[in-house]
């Protein structure tokens, strides 16, 4: 039987060697042989502890210690009172998932009063025939990938957007797994549906060999035709939805302290950090103490995402809010405490123990399994991102992190919001970086220092095409394949010449043609016994390109060592190729 241990999310390593029994350096060495450095005071995490304790063959157990300063974990009380559904909007590049975010906004929101402007908002609520939707406008797959890491199960609907002159695209497949994955409902909107060129049924077609059968196919998938740039369709989808989510019957606790997650962060002028926060639970009011990750609040100025007072934000709101100490990060999970004193210590226990992963190298459980699989020696690419709000920052980083393969992994050295400045550079200098900007740009004088040290500074409005940049400089990483292609084999009927380092023999090509120059094999009943390289090949007299299956030949070899070829031998011949690998 083994003995359970418990512990707190993180433990130093002279406290997880008492724990364990152990002498304290034969934990360090644990670590070190896992890659990780840590001292006898540094902090790993339980998932790093988890993995030591079952290499090290121990039969023990370690378990999570539930403390009272632990964040309450994500678990929504049961009961309470209905809540709007929380969409998200996914699918293919192009296939106008902005548009329809804008036309639904547009058409139904109370009106901006800061002329139209549309800045990036991460989340808004519509009311339509009296009820409320929140909208996420989160930029794309990236961001649910990146909450659902987060351990947020944030979504209740997913609008799947398929172009209508398009069809089914490698991300509309994304979109659909990972809307499986976190148990999601889809509604499809098949859009673009004024253009010329628009086929619904073969659209019905591709989706139905994804699963999602449509009702008049005998299937449950809500399917709605719209147009974002006409506006038709716009209310039968916002119907649909709201259909599909009272099936599902959602409810969250009113009257208990609020909790949910912070989907957006960024400095404002004037105003100091600024957050939005999805409630998922309870209700916030300003006021409250707020911690999120390793920074708190007393919340002032408690708002819609569209600037209105709000006196308090109920589940499934969207509020923005300021009075952070510090940015929260996209994804933190926030939840109200009963005062500041408690919120501080919270803050402060995150802070440790998330400048305690970086200590290591930023080293989760995760990884570090990982690093036990690989075989290979590690190449980094290393990369300082910058991007305009937290969320997409968050997002480019994540996605990066996905991009590593057994031999090329992307090592962010330096991250931040806004636009590229002088530190940036100074962090690509010395780490050898190329500097990606998301949704941002570089001043000139930044540019001009930049042409001056060599620095690579690239700006990209598409995440996709920012990855995809990122793939091809790790592919330049990647050592070439190497790939053989087999010319022909000579039987060895007669020797001429052996000297150290040179062979003449003359046979017949027994199977394929043979052609110089190549590389051959000489194979003595089935072993090789040495690789030579072919340097020159005779029909008769004469010198010949290529020899054919069925035809005598002489043949010349170089050879780093004397080779004592007899009659018999074959002669294998082949090429070598160094094929560039692609990621
Ligand atoms: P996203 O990449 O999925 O966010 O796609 P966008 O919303 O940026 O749209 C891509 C392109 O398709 C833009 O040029 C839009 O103007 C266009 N578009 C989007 N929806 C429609 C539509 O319903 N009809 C037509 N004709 N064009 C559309």
């Amino acid at each position: 039987m083994a003995t359970t241990i418990e512990i707190e999310d993180t433990i130093t390593v002279g406290a997880l060697a008492e724990k364990l029994m152990l002498p304290v350096t034969k934990v360090i060495a644990e670590l070190m042989k896992n890659g990780v450095m840590a001292t006898v005071n540094e902090r790993i995490d339980f998932d790093t502890a988890q993995i030591i304790t079952s290499e090290l063959g121990l039969e023990v157990e370690l378990q999570h210690k539930s403390e009272e300063l632990t964040a309450p974990r994500h678990k929504r009380a049961e009961g309470g009172e209905s809540r709007p559904p929380v969409v998200a909007v996914m699918g293919h590049v192009d296939h106008g998932k902005t548009s329809l975010l804008d036309a639904i906004r547009t058409s139904q929101v109370v009106k901006q009063e800061a002329g139209g402007i549309t800045q990036h908002i991460s989340a808004y609520q519509i009311t339509h025939n009296d009820r409320v939707v929140t909208f996420l406008d989160t930029p794309g797959h990236e961001a649910f990938a990146a909450l659902r890491e987060h351990g947020a199960q944030l979504t209740d609907v997913v609008i799947l957007v398929v172009a209508a002159d398009d069809g089914v695209k490698p991300q509309t497949e994304e979109a659909i797994r990972f809307a499986r994955k976190a148990g999601v409902k889809i509604v499809v909107a098949i859009n673009k549906m004024d253009k010329e060129g628009a086929d619904v049924n073969r659209v019905k077609q591709q989706l139905s060999e994804h699963q999602l059968l449509t009702e008049e196919w005998g299937g449950e998938t809500v399917v709605v035709e719209v147009s974002a740039k006409t506006g038709a369709g716009i209310n039968d989808l916002i119907d649909m939805v709201l259909l599909v989510a009272d099936v599902e019957d959602l409810k969250a606790a009113v009257d208990v302290p609020a909790r949910g997650l912070i989907i957006e962060a960024h400095m404002e002028q004037g105003r100091g950090p600024l957050a939005v926060a999805l409630v998922e639970e309870g209700t916030l009011k300003s006021g409250d103490f707020v911690v999120a990750g390793a920074t708190y609040a007393k919340v002032r100025n408690l708002e819609s995402t569209t600037g209105e007072k709000l006196a308090k934000a109920t589940p499934s709101t969207p509020a923005q809010l300021t009075g952070f100490k510090a940015l929260p990060s996209f994804g933190d999970e926030f939840h109200v405490v009963a005062n500041e004193k408690i919120a501080r210590q919270m803050a402060e226990q995150t802070d440790t123990s998330r400048r305690s992963d970086t200590s290591h190298g930023n080293m989760t459980g995760g990884e570090l399994l990982r690093i036990i699989d690989r075989t290979h020696e590690l190449q980094n690419l290393n990369v300082v991102v910058k991007a305009d709000v937290q969320g997409s920052l968050t997002s480019v980083i994540d996605s990066l992190r996905t991009l590593e393969v057994s031999e090329v992994a992307v090592k962010v050295v330096g991250s931040g919001v806004g636009i590229v400045n002088e530190n940036d550079l100074h962090m690509a200098h010395t780490s050898n970086a190329i500097i990606y900007g998301f949704n941002v740009n570089a001043p000139s004088n930044i540019k001009q220092l930049a042409s001056r040290d060599h620095i690579s500074i690239r700006t990209f409005n598409i995440i996709y095409e920012l990855i995809d940049d990122v793939k091809a400089e790790m592919t330049k990483l990647l050592a070439p394949e190497i790939v053989e292609h087999e010319l022909g084999t000579l039987l060895v009927k007669g020797i001429f010449k052996i000297t150290k380092t040179e062979v003449i023999c003359g046979g017949e090509v027994t199977k394929g043609k043979l052609t110089v120059p190549a590389l051959a094999r000489v194979v003595r009943d089935k072993e090789t016994i040495a690789e030579v390289e072919i340097t020159n090949l005779k029909r008769g007299p004469q010198d010949a390109k290529e020899v054919f299956e069925g035809e005598m030949c002489g043949l010349s070899f170089k050879s780093s060592n004397r080779v004592n070829i007899e009659e018999g031998d074959r002669i294998q011949l082949f090429t070598r190729e160094a094929v560039e690998r692609t990621i």
